[in-house]
């Protein structure tokens, strides 16, 4: 690890140009841009213009499109610049092995699975957006992040309020975590009016600017389902101890309960830059221009339970929980394939929990993992015996 103040530290950005990662890339400037950081890798999908442009601003050493169609149109928006070019996820593997000390991994999805892996093995931080691979890899992956000696440092926003809040050295006096939800923009509607819901109605978060798979997440709780499932690898928790709580103003961000009934919360604006800044400082913190909680505005704070009729993921997360072993990997999958049927309007958005839970107690008897090859198996099983599935949902309606 590269520890000389002096020196800049060496950042790579899996994801830069989405949310996660313009985010990110406006925390470094704030915390003084080219100055302090040097920037190794920064990779990006379709939107190779942002990404051109943002490898420009910082210098970065290079860039990578996983989308190998646009190679030809980034080496162009680069060529005259020192900046290398790569696509694919030969790109992605180049990306992740450059001898960056912190490594941002905020690609949506399993695609950020293999990249995150890599700078994990060769002893990266890892600033951990990605939920997927915790998830998808559980187990696997905190033990390929303890192998290569770096850590993880959770940047979801939830996992960072528990880990900021947590007593690392008197584990055992933890009881219980308690993740916040919103509830997202269905948490008042009946069943029957979920039933009908178009793609931009469930994009649009009250609270939060997101990318798009984590607001259709957040409106159907599939989101708190696979936060609960990586606060378990994250934090070794068992299922009885992560409790899921409704918080419509998205100000506590999630708590940590201790044996004597104290309750430690993290607050702040709906802001992912402070959970950015902190991964990037930890164990200091950045001073950043985000706007601060003003407590004689906030009228009130409440809090519910969530329903599980309504919002059948945080049941099948639980069941997931219980079940161990591969199941995370199967929802993860099932979901991401229902996610994709809903948003191409191929199914309703009721019909997605319909469609992981079906896979997952299809899959339930997988053998678990002992190598992350057996993760990928499981992904691509799951992932065809949900086409299954949501082929035939689309048949009958
Ligand atoms: P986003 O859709 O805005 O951005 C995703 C990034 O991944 C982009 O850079 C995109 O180009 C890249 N990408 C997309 N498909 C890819 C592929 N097939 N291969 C490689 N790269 C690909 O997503 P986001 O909202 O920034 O979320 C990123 C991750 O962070 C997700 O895992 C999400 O769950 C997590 N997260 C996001 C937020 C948030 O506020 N946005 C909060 C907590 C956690
Ligand atoms: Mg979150």
């Amino acid at each position: 690890m590269n520890t000389a103040t002096s020196q800049p530290r060496r950042l790579t950005i899996l994801g830069s140009t989405g949310s996660i990662g313009t985010n990110t890339l406006d925390v470094i400037r704030q915390m003084g841009g080219r100055d302090r950081f040097d920037i190794m890798a920064l990779t990006g999908h379709g939107n190779v213009a942002l990404l051109a442009e943002q490898a420009l601003v910082t210098g970065a050493r290079l860039a990578v499109t996983s989308d190998e169609n646009q190679y030809i149109a980034l080496k162009d928006m680069l060529s005259g610049s020192d900046i290398d070019v790569a696509a694919g996820s030969s790109g992605l593997h180049e990306a992740a092995s450059l001898e960056a000390d912190w490594v941002m991994a905020a690609i949506v999805g399993t695609a950020g699975l293999q990249p995150t892996l890599t700078a994990a093995a060769r002893g990266a931080d890892i600033a951990l957006a990605n939920k997927e691979c915790l998830v998808s890899a559980g187990e696997l992956f905190i033990e390929t992040v303890r192998k290569g000696g770096g850590k993880i440092i959770p940047v979801d926003s939830e996992h960072s309020a528990i880990f900021q809040c947590l007593d690392e050295n008197h584990r055992d006096t933890l009881e219980r975590i308690v993740l916040t939800a919103s509830g997202g923009p269905f948490r008042t509607f009946t069943r029957q009016q979920m039933a009908d819901v178009s793609v931009q109605t469930a994009r649009a978060h009250p609270n939060w600017s997101m990318g798009l798979k984590v607001s259709i997440g957040s409106a159907s709780m599939f989101n708190k389902a696979l936060e609960m499932i990586e606060a378990k690898h994250l934090f070794d928790l068992t299922p009885d101890q992560i409790e899921v709580i409704v918080h419509p103003q998205s100000i506590v961000h999630s708590m940590v309960g201790y044996r004597d009934g104290s309750v430690l919360a993290q607050l702040g604006v709906p802001d992912m830059r402070t959970a950015i800044g902190y991964a990037l400082s930890y164990p200091k913190r950045a001073a950043l221009d985000v706007d601060r909680l003003d407590f004689t505005k906030l009228a009130r704070l409440d809090f519910e339970a969530p329903d599980l009729d309504r919002f059948p993921a945080i049941r099948l997360a639980r069941t997931a929980l219980e079940r161990g072993g591969l199941q995370g990997a199967v929802l993860n999958a099932a979901e991401e394939c229902a996610f994709e049927a809903f948003v191409e309007e191929k199914i309703g958005f009721l019909a997605m929990a319909d469609v992981v839970e079906d896979v997952m107690d299809h899959l339930s008897g997988l053998a678990p993992a002992t190598v992350i090859a057996d993760v990928f198996a499981a992904d691509a099983q799951a992932r065809r015996r949900a086409q299954e599935v949501i082929l035939n949902q689309g048949c009958t309606g």
